[in-house]
């Protein structure tokens, strides 16, 4: 039961207040069919809506079921329309997207109902207004009349207790018009039904009772309600609320209509996201492709720690000028400023790193977490192997150490020039020790033909990952002719325009270089003791011959590749020995004639017969009478020998005449390599070597400190971290396209809203609260936000494939586009978050509208 008491209600349009009713007070029955007839503007429309709590009045009292509602709140008066009222407008008011049967179920979706119950119900009030068949059919392709059914199902699905219809036939034909009133009729035996009506006839035809209205003030009532009835107790209804499901379905369906428009939002959304996609793709490729250069390089360049280390780093920076901390002067003077005396100090403090103590350090106890931190530690020592090829094209050919270099006329050059020092001369040596650590030798090399050198006359040939050796090797080794590139190296130089490329590529069979055969001749060999005094015979072809025939054969056993590797270190190809090998030449050089009458007599260099600290000129007085007596029965091609030998060792000491002998002490290496993986393994290794030297100036020890270089580690580090800079930066920018996008999505979702108005007042009319409509348009923007957030990552994606193939063309590194998983879910959150958050202001625009003015709204 609904009572009106002393109800007014005025509209403030600027200054002018409207008075649109005028203490209008009515007492309807639970069911009878009430028609409102008056002029227009006389307030009918403010009197239905403010009955049905789409309006508020300004004064007086609307009773539901005996219950003032002048505390009622908003939620309290969504409630109220929801479960309480339907309404029926004159121009229907359906959603257009949504299909008939989403229509009538909407004020059911809004209270949470079940699909299945949903669908039931909807059925059964379509069927009471005759539309069961038009179920699926869009709004659009129906009639007025029935649109109007379809609003009136729509009305009639909660089971409301008051049906409100606003000039329901204003916009039929007088034969629809008929039907329809027949329909609400038939409602009024159970309902409360109020119609608006312009229509006398009808009304005095079908209703129960007329109201006049005029001027906001109720002029006659055909049935007033006499006997007050007993106020029924208020029931408790739930509360409608939408859920997130809902207001999503209600979006969805939305955006389909406009597919064009909602797919251009999205794709200009998601082209920051596109953006900032490829540059983490780029970023994150290149970053794993120096990984992976770091891990390769890693193995091929291990942190080596050298007898004497010049500290270049420092050198380096005293060249660029980095260390300047000068000052400007301004008393007119011009002053020195130190650079060649820097650079020299800085070559000059070269130091002597204690190998011997330090490998023990490694081996001990105390060394376990270099052990445990490293994959390999490899020694070197200073022994110089002396291996020849006799059965090549130019004769007997000195295979280690290289002689192709002298041949050339290089090596003086290198020397003089000061680039060919003990170091370089290895590094570019063909006759190299295999790794004695298995495992490294297996990640550096694959064995492809044959089985792996173990014995001390076994060596194995490396070729590079495509199958190919260079001929510096080749030359090196003897298997190409020496001879003849001398020969056109000299012409070339002589003027010839020759091209110094006399060879064709050429192949070996891996049985033809199997079949290769070395002499390792030992180092005490080289010398003959002529009169007393050793003569290095080295340079002696004929005496040289004859040692290499006599010398042990290596053989060649098998055939190593270097596996592909991304690094490009310089790899020449050549031969590998054990570690038997370079024992066995130490074990027979200890033994030697030579050594043991060196060791014998510390003091005498034995190649000059004379004190080592005699490092004068020779000259006659100084001799005894039984060197002259030698001297004088020599030849005078072995006077020539004997005084070129004593100039030659003019500066040598007892250590270095050892070490030339092939003297070696296993416990003191020339050269501690430690191969690790990565840059992390780097740095803990870097530390634990801080640790060391830390350990030894605590323990007084300061000569022990090790120092060494990782040139290579501080430029791959410099190249990571700009790399890392640029990407940030060039995020940076695309941040910015994001931002815009997400405001312009921001500003479409605000047309959509306009757009929308009339949607939102349809749903507050049934009871949707301000809550619901905001989530409506949050759904709206999540799907948006949504859509470009996944489009942009696989647009991204695609583009990455096209990207790493040109890359791929262009430098040989593949995969260097690659966007990481985590990241593609992130950039979707952001895109998600950031559009929500500029959908957030339209989406309150749109709660707060007023719903009368949205429904009127076209
Ligand atoms: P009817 O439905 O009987 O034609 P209305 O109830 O729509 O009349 O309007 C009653 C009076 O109130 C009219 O003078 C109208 O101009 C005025 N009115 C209605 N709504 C508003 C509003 N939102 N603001 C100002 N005036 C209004
Ligand atoms: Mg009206």
């Amino acid at each position: 039961m609904l009572t009106c008491e002393h109800i007014v209600k005025d509209y403030h349009s600027g200054e002018e207040v409207v008075h649109a009713l005028k203490d209008v007070s009515l007492t309807f029955r639970s069911h009878e069919f009430v028609s409102i007839l008056g002029p227009s503007g006389c307030g009918k429309t403010t009197f239905l809506n403010i009955i049905g709590g789409l309006d508020h009045y300004t004064s007086g009292d609307l009773k539901i079921n005996g219950c003032s509602t002048k505390d009622y709140k908003d939620h309290d008066w969504d409630t109220y329309r929801n479960h309480q009222v339907g309404f029926v407008f004159q121009t229907y008011n359906l959603i257009m997207h949504q299909s008939v049967l989403s229509n009538v179920e909407l004020a059911l979706t809004l209270t949470g109902v079940g699909k299945q119950e949903r669908r039931r119900r909807a059925v059964e009030v379509l069927k009471k207004v005759g539309l069961e068949d038009k179920i699926d059919k869009k709004p659009t392709q129906l009639s007025g009349g029935q649109m109007q059914r379809v609003a009136i199902a729509r009305a009639l699905i909660n089971d409301p207790d008051i049906l409100l219809a606003d000039e329901p036939t204003g916009a039929l034909d007088s034969v629809t018009s008929v039907q329809i009133m027949e329909i609400l009729k038939e409602i009024s035996k159970k309902t409360l039904v109020i119609m608006v009506t312009h229509n006398p006839e009808l009304a005095e035809k079908y209703s129960t009772r007329i109201i006049q209205l005029r001027d906001g003030v109720v002029q006659s009532d055909s049935d007033p309600v006499k006997a007050k009835d007993q106020p029924a107790a208020p029931s408790h209804l739930k509360r409608p609320s939408m859920s997130f499901k809902t207001a999503l379905s209600l979006s969805l369906n939305n955006l389909m209509t406009k597919k064009g428009r909602t797919f251009l939002t999205s794709f200009a959304g998601s082209i920051g996201i596109i953006g900032i996609a490829l540059i983490i793709s780029l970023s994150n490729g290149v970053q794993l492709y120096i990984n992976r250069v770091e891990n390769d390089t890693m193995a091929g360049y291990p942190i080596e720690v050298d007898e004497t280390t010049t500290d270049m780093t420092d050198m380096m920076s005293t060249m660029n000028n980095m260390n300047k901390k000068s000052t400007k002067k301004k008393d007119g003077k011009v002053y020195t400023r130190a650079f060649v005396e820097d650079i020299l100090n800085s070559v000059s403090s070269s130091k002597k790193n204690n190998l011997k103590e330090f490998k023990s350090y490694l081996e001990s106890d105390k060394g376990k977490k270099f052990r445990k931190n490293t994959k390999a530690i490899e020694y070197d020592y200073d022994l110089q192997m002396y291996v020849y090829n006799e059965q090549t094209d130019s004769g007997l050919v000195q295979v280690s150490p290289n002689g192709l270099l002298e041949k050339l006329g290089l090596s003086d050059m290198l020397k003089a020039s000061g680039q060919l020092n003990q170091s370089t001369v290895n590094g570019q040596s063909v006759w190299m020790m295999l790794p004695e650590n298995k495992n490294l030798r297996n990640e550096e090399y694959e064995l492809i033909d044959g089985h792996w050198a173990t014995g001390k006359n076994e060596v194995v040939i490396a070729v590079d990952s495509n199958n190919e050796i260079s001929d510096y090797a080749l030359y090196s080794l003897g298997l190409l002719d020496q001879d003849q590139l001398v020969q056109n190296y000299q012409a070339f130089v002589n003027g010839s325009t020759e091209d110094l490329k006399a060879t064709k590529t050429k192949s070996y069979t891996y049985d033809e270089l199997k079949n290769v055969k070395f002499k390792l001749v030992m180092n005490s060999d080289l010398y003959q003791n002529r009169n007393g005094v050793w003569i290095d015979c080295s340079d002696d072809e004929d005496y040289m011959k004859g040692v290499v025939s006599n010398a042990e054969e290596v053989r060649v056993v098998g055939i190593i590749r270097q596996r592909s590797t991304t690094a490009n270190q310089q790899f020449y190809g050549g031969v590998y020995y054990t570690s038997k090998m370079r024992d066995e030449v130490i074990q027979k050089s200890e033994n030697s004639a030579i050594v043991q009458q060196q060791k014998a007599d510390p003091n005498t260099n034995v190649f000059t017969g004379r004190p080592f600290s005699d490092s004068g000129k020779l000259s006659m007085s100084d001799l005894s009478d039984e060197q002259k007596a030698t001297l004088a029965s020599m030849s005078e091609s072995e006077l020539m020998d004997y005084m070129n030998s004593y100039n030659e060792n003019a500066s040598a000491t007892y250590e270095s005449n050892l070490q030339k002998m092939g003297v070696v002490d296993l416990d003191s290496p020339s050269k501690i390599s430690m191969y690790v993986d990565g840059f992390d393994q780097k740095e803990v290794v870097g530390d634990l070597i801080n640790d060391y030297n830390k350990e030894q100036k605590k323990n007084g020890h300061e000569e022990n400190v090790i120092t060494y270089n990782d040139f290579i580690g501080t430029i791959l580090k410099s190249v990571t971290h700009m790399i890392s800079l640029v990407s940030d930066v060039l995020i940076g920018f695309v941040s910015v396209s994001l931002v815009v996008s997400s405001i312009m999505i921001g500003i479409i979702t605000y047309i959509s809203v306009l757009e929308r108005t009339k949607e939102i007042g349809i749903l507050r009319a049934i009871g949707a609260s301000k809550k619901d409509i905001s989530r409506v348009f949050n759904a709206e923007t999540t799907i948006i936000g949504l859509t470009s957030g996944v489009m942009g990552i696989v647009i991204a994606v695609l583009l990455d494939l096209p990207i790493s193939h040109i890359i791929e063309n262009m430098s040989g590194i593949a995969d260097i586009a690659k966007l990481p998983v985590q990241s593609a879910l992130i950039l979707i959150l952001i895109s998600l978050v950031l559009t929500v958050i500029a959908g957030l202001i339209p989406a309150r625009i749109a709660s707060k509208k007023d719903p009368v003015e949205a429904l009127r709204s076209e």
